[in-house]
């Protein structure tokens, strides 16, 4: 039985498809700009998303980090949501390798960083403070989507105060398909934006950092710097371009089974269903029975993640099928039904 794999959209394994355009790409050495895959993949999405140019390396955290250390120098500030990845899931990389102090915003429940919180934020121009430079939101946070005026009006806000903006868009096209608006409607707001490569998208490894030329030449030398310097990725840039050829429409596939999965789980007494959305589930169920419940799961051939964040994460990707999502809703049904 094949696993039922819902602990995260970066499990996904490259399709056969996927493997024969990677065995098949031209290859040359990237840390000579030589790599024709690699270029050809980062001008393609600078193109889409409306940026000058884009940097391939090999994780989201590498790329949030370079862009962190690109748009600051030693002793400046970037103000970042409470529970955003990129304050609280990168082992403080920004402050640890880039000395950038990160100054956390509480979100609001929708994962936006409230106006009045960002301006209060800002600290004045004084020997005393850290000199705020950049402000870094994410979309999707949680699955949530940012609606688009929230963009604008964070845009004015930190264009108001002389910030720089960065997007943590690990999971942009699903933003983008969940609003129903190009990727680049969302990407315009931002001077940097990260794009991951493995989530959604299928592809094995991978991210993007796009921005100005100015930015992109600064973190592609901190790439080298932190050793993200790669030779012949064009085997790994194929498969992002394989990706973003084939698997950004079917996205929607994934929202519309995180939907389906929600609605089934709602009938479920015992299972408190928190919210969805786009490729994401959140359940809450009794704490006591946590543990019963994942064997009972893994032995339908189901996997979820217990205990890495407060409530239950269910996500839908690539490999989840509409019978996987059956199984998962009546595994859920059984345990529950036997109280
Ligand atoms: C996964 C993820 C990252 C980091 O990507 P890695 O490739 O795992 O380092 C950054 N931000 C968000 C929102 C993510 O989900």
């Amino acid at each position: 039985m094949e696993w039922v794999d819902l602990r995260s959209d970066t499990v996904t394994r490259p399709t056969a498809a996927m493997r024969a355009a990677m065995l098949g790409a031209e290859v040359g050495d990237d840390v000579y700009g030589e790599d024709p895959t690699v270029n050809a993949l980062q001008q393609r999405l600078a193109d889409e998303l409306g940026f000058d140019a884009g940097l391939f390396v090999p994780s989201g955290t590498q790329s949030n980090l370079l862009a962190l250390m690109s748009h600051c120098e030693r002793g400046d500030e970037y103000l970042v949501g409470a529970d955003a990845h990129t304050y609280k899931f990168e082992g403080g990389g920004a402050a640890v390798l880039g000395s950038i102090q990160p100054q956390p915003i509480v979100q609001a429940a929708d994962g936006s960083l409230p106006l009045e919180r960002i301006e209060a934020a800002i600290k004045p121009v004084d020997p005393h403070f850290a000199r705020t430079r950049v402000l870094a939101l994410e979309n999707t946070w949680h699955g949530r989507t940012l609606p688009l005026d929230y963009l604008q009006a964070a845009h004015d806000t930190a264009r108001a105060h002389g910030l720089g903006l960065h997007l943590d868009g690990a999971r942009l096209f699903n933003a983008a398909i969940a609003c129903n608006v190009p990727a680049r409607e969302i990407a315009r707001h931002f001077d940097t934006v990260s794009v991951c490569l493995s989530k959604g998208l299928g592809a094995p490894v991978g991210s993007v950092l796009l921005g100005s030329h100015a930015l992109i030449d600064k973190a592609r030398r901190w790439r080298k710097v932190a050793g993200g310097g790669w030779r012949q990725a064009g085997m790994l840039a194929a498969a992002g371009q394989y990706a973003l050829d084939h698997h950004v429409a079917r996205l929607a596939d994934d929202h519309r089974r995180a939907a389906y999965l929600a609605g089934r789980l709602r009938e479920i007494a015992g299972v408190d269903l928190l919210g969805q959305y786009t490729n994401m589930v959140f359940i809450d169920v009794p704490a006591g029975r946590l543990r019963e419940l994942d064997v009972h799961l893994r032995d339908a051939g189901i996997r979820i993640s217990i205990g890495y964040l407060p409530t239950l994460r269910l996500v839908t990707h690539l490999d989840v099928d509409d019978a996987g999502i059956e199984r998962t809703a009546a595994a859920f049904a059984e345990f529950f039904g036997r109280g």
